[in-house]
């Protein structure tokens, strides 16, 4: 590991530092390694995160820190991700802490949602001396870490280290506990000095074409949360979708035993949201990839039977980034398919929000102004549900901002 930590120049501009949207300081922590120094890499990321055996993992370093890597621009960048795993699996093995309290303040704060915001904000609130319970609608906490990112990706046993590090602050959690069923807002804040929202947006959502009601269509988030599949032995399954659901979606279904894996995207591989690392593993493990290909139709009569395809062409807009797939017309073909699964976008989960008096923008999510409030000031919200950017990084980054807004507020009003 020393050898690919002396590869990094420590530039004292930091160029990877802001493309981490968790702010770590790559550098100083990459120069730690280096002088051997594992223990103090470690408390200069605990700077910013509690995530670090997370992130170094799944985070798509291309698109973030390793991407701005200045070695990047002549050769291979610097593996930051392997390098924050390493330091963040040795505090695992060495059972260093999260360093301990600040202060002491009996304020209380509820967190709604046990994912990388919930578990961020906790971490950082605990931190700073507060009261923290996390209500959380499983029977284990992660989010997405637990129930939508595959085993293969994230080591479950890792997982639950990092967890079980963050609780041992001392943060309280009730499990199995559903807000607007188990438990309502109104008993929150009679309770509570403070509420934060965390719980994401995991509900899958719909293409709106023909045949997506039939038996046999599933959306990839609930596949992934509730680990509930069909059996896939011999069977022809197609995901549609560039993400890196897709891409979490088709490998996890192609290592359960299909006959055939195909991932339908209407642009080009070059414009697919998912890590490029994902997409050649997924190819390596022996998904197909259709690009430039849109599904426009499912048949079947009550199950899927095939899909209809048609191919598209990317055509540029004025005044928007990505190229446009446009369908050709009369190049439409159809496959014969089992199962078909869509991993084309989430969106938040009506019947939780259906619940809160809260202000929601024209998406859907729940309105959050800049210092993470809500339409009720003693609510704030983090994460997917506050519609930000859907990266473990971003929602733990919205979670750490959270806590300092909290902090701000119960500093300010709660004397
Ligand atoms: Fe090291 Fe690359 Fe960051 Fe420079 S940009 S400090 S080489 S990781």
């Amino acid at each position: 590991m020393e050898e690919k930590a002396n590869y990094c120049l420590n530039c004292p501009t930091k160029p990877c530092a802001t493309g981490c949207p968790l702010g770590n300081d790559i550098p100083s922590f990459i120069k730690n390694i280096k002088e051997r120094n594992y223990k103090k890499a470690y408390n200069i990321l605990l700077k910013t995160t509690v995530l670090q055996s997370v992130c170094g993992r799944i985070c798509p370093h291309m698109k973030q820190c390793r991407g701005k890597c200045v070695r990047g621009i002549k050769g291979e960048p610097v593996e930051i991700g392997e390098l924050e795993t390493f330091v963040g699996d040795m505090a695992i093995k060495n059972q260093w802490e999260i360093n301990k309290l600040e202060e002491k303040d009996d304020k209380k704060i509820a967190i709604v949602g046990g994912g990388p915001a919930g578990l961020t904000a906790a971490a950082f609130l605990r931190r700073k001396g507060y009261n923290v319970t996390i209500y959380e609608k499983h029977n284990e906490l992660g989010g997405l870490l637990s129930h939508g990112i595959p085993e293969f990706r994230l080591p479950r046993g890792i997982l639950h280290n990092v967890i079980e590090k963050i609780i041992n602050l001392g943060i309280n959690v009730k499990y199995n506990c559903v807000l607007g069923k188990d438990i309502t807002m109104e008993q929150l804040k009679k309770e509570y000095n403070a509420v934060l929202l965390t719980f994401g947006a995991n509900i899958s959502a719909k293409m709106g074409i023909e045949g997506e009601e039939l038996k046999g269509v599933y959306g990839g988030n609930e596949l992934l949360e509730n680990n509930n599949h069909p059996d896939y032995n011999g069977k022809t399954v197609v995901v549609n979708g560039g993400g890196n659901t897709a891409m979490d979606t088709s490998r996890t279904i192609n290592r359960m035993g299909a006959k055939k894996v195909y991932v339908v995207y209407r642009r080009a591989r070059e414009q697919m949201p998912a890590e490029q690392k994902e997409i050649d593993d997924a190819i390596k493990e022996g998904v197909e990839f259709l690009f430039q290909n849109n599904i426009v139709k499912i048949i079947g009569d009550k199950y899927v039977e095939k899909i209809e395809c048609i191919k598209t062409e990317l055509i540029k807009v004025e005044g928007e980034t990505r190229l446009k797939p446009v369908n050709i017309d009369g190049s439409n073909y159809e496959i014969p398919v089992d199962y078909v699964v869509m991993a084309v976008g989430a969106k938040p989960e009506e019947e939780v929000l259906e619940t809160l008096d809260l202000k929601r923008n024209k998406w859907g999510y729940i309105e959050t102004g800049e210092n993470n409030k809500t339409s009720d000031e003693k609510v704030f919200c983090a994460g997917d549900i506050s519609g930000q950017t859907s990266t473990v990084a971003w929602a733990a980054r919205s979670g750490r901002n959270a806590a300092e807004n909290i902090d701000k507020y119960l500093k300010k009003n709660c004397l």
